[in-house]
């Protein structure tokens, strides 16, 4: 079985190795090729031209049945179809696994998520650990190793700019993206991305329950997915419930294996509903949102005048842990139980249904928002 190495020459999150986006997608398409657990699909193209591709890993009995758990989940998506049945859901929920979806570097300078999801491509396709075996067995993990794609690739020719140039002045990344830059994760109501205007698009189609949207900011590794109340009102108490349960199992679990300096507390609210894991609450799945240290090869600045960057992680150790995660938080992650997931899946879109029908019969919102914004219903 191929290693990234293959294609990278090293191993995934060496320092100063950042590949394009042709080349983590030639190692997709590798993996694909030689392990009957990988499946990739090619979605639609960007505003210049490049694929955007997501990949699919599970064990070989749930990748040979993707199309037939796909219509067990969309049951589960639209409870109407079958009655709003909860018996039929409860039996669909005990058969049927869950999808969970990883997404790396919408933002392009964040370079560090496609070769950690290659990594965790590949550990979830040959491992054969207990650890690994339980999650293909009972989850269908989706990965776009790449939402910016035309940023990525501008960003890799930036970076090997600078290495062939060491000592020059090293220029800003004006675009992170065809013409857009840090705000491309901001345009979940405009839908004017190609890269964000496909993602409900894949989300809804593959009918994933989990959106993990990965990230570099400040230190540690933060999982925003808890965040700070008070949630969005319109938002479902069930969603926000899970996103307490799998923030939480994430930070405790990453605890757990040594990783210290996972925290989940931070300045982060729902009631932005422009994000990609707004997308995601919308279509009631849960999303989580992490947000690892710098990466390997994250272009940091110096202070002073230079404007020099440096490629490193601030400090060894985390360089180490960053690059031993290996999307190991979005590993641990897979665990989370099935089939109370899909239960929640299916209830949530129960009451989202239900909601519907009561307020078009009664012409009033029944929804719990608060006073204030029952209001401007
Ligand atoms: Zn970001």
């Amino acid at each position: 079985m191929p290693t990234p190495k293959v294609v990278l020459g090293d191993i995934a999150g060496a320092r100063n190795n950042l590949p394009y986006s042709k080349e983590v997608y030639a190692y997709m398409r590798l993996l694909e090729k030689s392990s009957p657990r990988v499946k990739v699909f090619l979605h639609r193209t960007t505003e210049e031209g490049r694929e955007m591709i997501a990949v699919a890993v599970a064990s070989e009995e749930l990748i040979a049945k993707l199309d037939e758990n796909k219509a067990k989940l969309a049951k589960l998506a639209d409870p109407r179809s079958i009655g709003m049945n909860d018996a039929e859901a409860a039996r669909i929920a005990a058969d049927a696994v869950p999808v969970y979806y990883i997404t790396g570097t919408i933002h392009s300078t964040e370079s560090g998520a496609p070769t950690a999801l290659m990594e965790l491509a590949y550990r979830l396709a040959v491992d054969e650990s207990p650890y690994v075996r339980h999650i293909r067995d009972n989850l269908i993990t989706l990965i776009t190793p790449i939402v910016e794609v035309d940023g990525r690739d501008r960003m890799v020719d930036l970076f090997r700019w600078h290495m062939a140039h060491p000592s020059e002045t090293y220029p800003n990344l004006l675009y992170w993206g065809h013409y857009v830059a840090h705000d491309n994760n901001r345009d979940a109501m405009g839908l004017t991305l190609k890269l964000v205007a496909e993602r409900p698009h894949q989300y809804i189609d593959q009918k994933a329950q989990v959106l993990h949207d990965l990230h570099e900011s400040g230190q540690y590794l933060y999982d925003n997915t808890v965040g700070d109340g008070p949630y969005n009102a319109w938002l479902d108490p069930l969603l926000t419930n899970e996103w307490q349960m799998i923030g939480w199992q994430n930070v405790q679990e990453m605890t757990r294996m040594g990783m210290p300096g996972v925290y989940a507390h931070g300045q982060f609210d729902t009631w932005s509903p422009g994000y990609l894991m707004f997308m995601a609450a919308r279509t009631t799945a849960s999303a989580a949102c992490t947000r690892p240290s710098a990466m390997v090869a994250r272009p940091r600045r110096s202070s002073g005048l230079s404007r020099r960057p440096t490629y490193s992680a601030p400090g060894g150790d985390r360089t180490r842990r960053c690059r031993a995660c290996s999307g190991r938080c979005a590993q641990q992650q897979l665990r989370a139980d099935g089939p109370a997931r899909l239960a929640h899946y299916f209830a949530s879109n129960r009451r989202q249904f239900s909601r519907t029908s009561t307020r078009r019969a009664s012409g009033r919102c029944s929804s719990r928002a608060p006073k204030a914004r029952r209001r401007t219903c």
